[in-house]
């Protein structure tokens, strides 16, 4: 508790503050890649207290989020085929293309039971018998987590278990954004969960591009040391990956994990909601595991994606434009009556702005 409340210091940040004031002499843009940066940024404020001459806007870091439609509408065809569904709580509020969600799904009398370790799915497929499918979404901090379940289904010999194959990986998306020469970024708060497994050579390609790419926490001291880093970095034109998170990153992340991964998944293409197909950013299971993809074992193809009809998520999750220049933000979109993903999970961008404001 002691090092978390260092970290949110008033005298610290008033500092840091100060500091910011006097060396940003320019205009900045940054982006932040992860829903609970998202969500720390709105929580304390941060952007209330940066200079208006610093933006912080959101990119596709939150996993719930990035989820596309033609995914969501796949999780609804395995209830239809009668599989009992294993979630995050987080999944249970987003809309199918046909405006139905697993909450209503659940209240209708399908079983879907809200989980807390990927895990669990295993011992719901003993005590039921029945195939039962784990909805793995994420990026590679919850991928291992995901994989477990097929590793550990595999030596216990359990088979009436799966997994959706939605995990996704950071260093496509980012090459996405790298390219996209409507984005106007200077530099990147890189997320710092995802950093803690795969290490910090993903985001070398950031500052080959000339923006400034900062791993950092999720405190308010961490955010604003990383603005005030990013600003330097920019200023000076001299731009390099700052590890500012080196109390759980490592240059070389969690090798176990890595070695998790790398057993169960191989690379394949997939879907991003807003963004598209990217090559490569997804997890496919390898031939040895097959047998544990929900897909595979229900014979289930996704369509292609389709985006909600109104819903802007594309543009917010690229920085295009701000939650609140959405049509439906606040009106038809609420929390408690999502349109899209971004307000329905609790570190959507959608979401955030509207519990804490822009
Ligand atoms: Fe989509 Fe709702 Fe956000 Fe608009 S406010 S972009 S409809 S999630």
């Amino acid at each position: 508790m002691k090092l978390i409340e260092g970290f949110r210091d008033k005298d610290i940040c008033a500092a840091l503050i100060k500091q910011i004031e006097k060396e940003a002499t320019g205009r900045y843009r940054f982006m932040e890649v992860c829903g609970s940066h998202t969500m720390a940024i709105a929580r304390f404020g941060i952007k209330s207290i940066l200079p208006e001459n610093i933006e912080l806007v959101s990119g596709p870091g939150c996993p719930v989020c990035v989820t596309p439609q033609c995914e969501i509408d796949g999780i609804f065809k395995l209830v239809e085929q009668g599989a009992v569904i294993t979630t995050f709580g987080d999944m249970m509020k987003v809309p199918g293309s046909q405006g139905q969600n697993l909450q209503e799904l659940k209240s209708a009398g399908a079983d879907i039971r809200i989980v807390f370790s990927p895990l669990d799915a295993i011992k719901v497929a003993k005590e039921t018998g029945k195939e039962t499918v784990f909805i793995g979404i994420g990026f590679e901090t919850t991928a291992p987590a995901v994989a477990a379940v097929a590793l550990s289904a595999k030596q216990q010999g359990v088979k009436n278990v799966s997994v959706t194959p939605y995990n996704k990986t950071m260093p496509e998306v980012l090459g996405i954004l790298l390219d996209d020469e409507n984005l106007n970024i200077q530099g990147f708060v890189c997320p710092g969960h995802v950093t803690v497994v795969t290490g910090t050579s993903l985001y070398t390609p950031m500052a080959e591009h000339g923006m400034a790419a900062v791993i950092t926490g999720f405190e308010p001291v961490d955010v604003l040391t990383s603005v005030l880093e990013m600003v330097r970095q920019v200023n000076s034109g001299k731009f390099e990956v700052k590890n500012m998170y080196g109390r759980v990153v490592s240059e070389k992340g969690n090798e176990k994990a890595q070695n998790i991964l790398n057993t169960v998944y191989e690379k394949a293409g997939c879907w991003w909601r807003g963004i598209g197909w990217i090559d490569n950013s997804g997890l496919a299971f390898r031939p040895e595991y097959k047998e544990y993809d929900a897909f595979h074992k229900f014979g289930i193809s996704l369509e292609g994606e389709k985006e909600t009809p109104g819903c802007r998520c594309g543009e917010v999750l690229k920085g295009y434009i701000k939650a609140s220049d959405c049509p439906l933000f606040g009106s038809a979109c609420t929390p408690e009556s999502p349109v899209g993903p971004c307000m329905v999970s609790s570190e959507g961008a959608c979401a955030a702005v509207y519990k804490y404001g822009e």
